[in-house]
């Protein structure tokens, strides 16, 4: 290298002035109050429309309660691995809890989903074997099939001609196909009862990262599997996250024992980690209970999204085809995503506008998200301001 180029740091500052000349650089808001339909940025309340507490659980007083009783008893600091002796009662009631809310025989509890589905993958497979992914797939499991060695595989999104066409073609030992349940950028969902039986067919396990199903999806709240009716025969593994609907943190792995007893055995990322505050756990199990006792809040949600819809049709904004929590509004060019971002701020509404490289190049979206903290009104604030921005070519003039 010549002695003019920049040294590191110099290159660092290159590559983050690029970032910010291509409307890409990413900004944090810091919130001054918990989560909710409305909170507190920069000392102004506005109303939430970018978080994922899907039903309002973050700030639930029984969540609190819980996650208060279990500091008081086993305090703060989870203290060690789970194979050391960070291993507490609480985490595993949880794995319990879960395991016969969704039928599986067992589950085990990862200190984040993105570590869950790095741990699954690369403990499930190696250089003989070949992972198929969506491509649009969650960052961690692109990662997680990345990093485990196997023959690593996109298919169209949600195209199962396309997954066909590469099993057809593989020699692999072991075959994993890896979907998002609700793809989080886009809102849709997987057809999982074609995934189910190709996987079947082709001697494929598949693999469902339910983050953004599990709580607003199914009877009772346990998910894009249950609503379409499949069970641990049709999805041996079942990943979700707690962070999300569940109102707290960490990430549930179930299926069959062969499975549990692996993942236990071979995955790094729950190996060598400190097992998440014992209180953290407890909260999560009060989650689980309260998708049952407060059923309402996934029946308000879905009245709200439907109304979303309906409401924003009917005055042509450019909404991507989605029935769920997550209604992205889709715009194209990052600046565009960025003026209407600012313009709704300015208004009292907080939507996050999701640019490359976590979306394709060309779809900018605002990323709407419905809670169950909502109410109509909120829906109604959010259309009226979305319908004058989308009258007006220059959002600044709004
Ligand atoms: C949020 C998310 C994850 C990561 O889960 P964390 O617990 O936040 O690390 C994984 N997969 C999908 C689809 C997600 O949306």
């Amino acid at each position: 290298m010549s002695s003019n180029s920049p040294d590191f740091f110099g290159q660092l500052e290159q590559q983050l002035q690029q970032r910010e000349d291509n409307h890409l650089m990413r900004k944090r808001h810091t919130l001054e109050s918990p989560q909710g339909a409305r909170v507190v940025v920069a000392g102004k309340s506005v109303l939430n429309f970018c978080s994922n507490d899907y039903l309002g659980l973050a700030n639930h007083p029984k969540m609190i309660e819980a996650f208060t009783k279990a500091a008081n008893t086993y305090g703060v600091g989870g203290g060690a691995s789970h194979l050391v002796c960070g291993h507490t009662t609480e985490h595993h009631r949880l794995e319990e809890l879960f395991a016969e809310r969704t039928g599986r025989d067992r589950a085990v509890l990862f200190s984040t989903g993105f570590m869950a589905n790095l741990g699954v993958i690369t403990a499930l497979l190696d250089k003989p074997d070949a992972v198929f992914e969506d491509k649009l797939n969650h960052a961690s499991l692109l990662d997680g099939g990345l990093m485990s060695g196997a023959k690593f595989q996109r298919f169209l999104h949600n195209d199962m001609s396309s997954l066909q066409k590469r099993l057809d073609k593989t020699e692999a030992r072991r075959k994993l196909i890896c979907v998002d349940g609700v793809f989080s950028m886009d809102g849709d969902k997987a057809p999982l009862k074609e995934l189910a039986a190709i996987a079947k067919n082709n001697h494929a396990v598949l693999m469902v990262d339910d983050a953004h199903g599990i709580g607003t999806l199914g009877k009772t709240g346990m998910g894009l599997c249950e609503e379409q009716g499949l069970t641990q025969d049709d999805v041996p593994i079942l990943m979700v996250t707690l962070g999300k609907a569940l109102g707290s943190f960490g990430s549930l792995v179930a299926g069959p024992d062969v499975l549990i007893d692996t993942l236990i055995q071979f995955a790094r990322p729950y190996i060598y980690t400190t097992s998440m505050p014992p209180a953290v756990a407890a909260a999560s199990s009060q989650g689980l209970l309260l998708l049952e006792e407060e059923s309402w809040r996934r029946t308000h949600l879905q009245q709200l999204i439907d109304y979303f819809v309906a409401e924003a049709s009917l005055i042509g904004l450019p909404l991507m085809p989605s029935s769920t929590a997550i209604q992205p509004l889709l715009l194209g060019d990052e600046k565009l995503a960025l003026q209407w971002q600012k313009t709704l701020l300015d208004h009292g509404l907080w939507i996050s506008a999701i640019r490359p490289p976590t979306v394709a190049k060309g779809t900018a979206r605002l990323r709407i998200t419905i809670t169950a903290g909502h109410s109509t009104e909120d829906i109604d604030l959010l259309l009226d301001v979305l319908k004058k921005l989308n009258r007006s070519t220059d959002a600044g003039a709004l």
